[in-house]
């Protein structure tokens, strides 16, 4: 993926991350409906055809193939997913690219494990705002700064959660500036562990509501942006600014509305989280198909979700993005297993 990235090639990058049975799971001695064949390939079984006994039907298993830019097994370490995803696109956001890396999947799959982890295993995020900060220090000719935004997209609304105050925030976009959330608070940042208190600020405010699904369902996109900006230390006549945008995505969880019972608010939530994930699922397979036919101004039908309004300039243009989605190989997620593989395939077809 770098080389294609180096020619241009691509600046989409698709990874499924397969998290490993939980104890419960495991206890109910759930057998996996996922092979994975090497870093690239993975099959998945059709459960009910692998629980017949019948020889004859089972030489005719159904086996469904994918293929990615990058397939992480259950042992898959955060550095190594760190590694191959993120790692290499942090001097791109100081050279003034847009990055943007999305965690996809349904709720339970791993989304905030990867890109928060836990203290122990410390996930994407972190280790890639303490690379960005030390790469900054450690630059004798630019001064950088960093400035954190934290916002959710609760019901098609956008609020920010660096206050408790529920005000519903608008997008503006401006030629100079791109698109910017008109009012949202931005704190200077210089540490990971000042990124990390915010989130913590942050987290407390999101909206969280119990669903059948799962307790702790996230029913809200969680989209953190460090806005980047280096300019020169010796002033010279032309002062050049390096600007960009590192925007770091949690995304609510991606099961659909009718799997988890819901009635009224619930079910109206469902389908608005349903809608911009279709809408940004279309736009990134849009981008994708654009660039590796080389269409030059493609119609992308970012405006069509706040998520993607809001992400406009950080998927379209010269930018960079990684999708990550995760899955669980336990044969009772298997319906949303295939939903997201399939998703994830359509953002890109290798
Ligand atoms: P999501 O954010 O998608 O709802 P979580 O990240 O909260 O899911 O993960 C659900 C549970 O599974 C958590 O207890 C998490 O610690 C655990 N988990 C997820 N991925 C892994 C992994 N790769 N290795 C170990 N535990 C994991
Ligand atoms: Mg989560």
């Amino acid at each position: 993926f770098i080389d294609e990235l180096k020619n241009g090639n691509s600046n989409i990058l698709v990874a499924i991350r397969v998290r490993p049975l939980s104890q419960k799971e495991r206890s109910l001695s759930e057998f996996e409906t996922i092979r994975i064949l090497d870093n690239k390939m993975i099959v998945l079984l059709d459960p009910e055809q692998e629980r017949d006994d019948d020889l004859l039907r089972k030489n005719r298993l159904k086996e469904t193939n994918f293929a990615f830019d990058f397939v992480f097994d259950q042992f898959a370490s955060q550095q190594m997913i760190y590694e191959n995803t993120t790692e290499f696109l942090l001097e791109g956001v100081l050279e003034g690219y847009n990055t943007t890396v999305f965690c996809y999947g349904a709720t339970g799959s791993g989304k905030t494990f990867t890109m928060i982890g836990t203290q122990q295993e410390i996930g994407l995020m972190p280790r890639a705002l303490s690379q960005l900060f030390n790469y900054s220090i450690q630059d004798r000719f630019k001064d950088t700064q960093f400035k954190v935004s934290y916002v959710e997209i609760y019901n098609e609304n956008i609020r920010d959660l660096l206050t408790s105050e529920d005000k519903n925030l608008e997008i503006r976009e401006d030629k100079n500036n791109g698109i910017q959330i008109a009012g949202v608070i931005e704190v200077d940042v210089k540490t990971v562990s000042e990124v990390l208190a915010l989130l913590k600020v942050g987290n407390k405010n999101r909206s969280k509501e119990a669903t059948d699904a799962n307790k702790e369902s996230s029913r809200s996109h969680a989209i953190l942006q460090l806005q980047v900006e280096s300019k020169d230390k010796a002033a010279g006549i032309q002062e050049q600014i390096i600007q960009s945008k590192f925007s770091l995505v949690d995304l609510a969880g991606s099961e659909r509305a009718a799997n988890t019972n819901n009635k009224g608010q619930r079910m109206i939530e469902g389908a608005n989280i349903n809608k911009s994930l279709l809408v940004l699922g279309n736009c990134i397979q849009s981008l994708s198909e654009a660039n590796e036919k080389g269409i030059k101004n493609p119609f992308i039908p970012f405006r069509n979700s706040k998520l993607t309004r809001l992400l406009k300039d950080s998927l379209g243009g010269n930018c960079r993005t990684v999708m990550i989605s995760n899955v669980t190989p336990s044969v009772s997620c298997f319906e949303e297993t295939y939903n997201t593989l399939v998703y994830a395939n359509r953002a890109k077809n290798i």
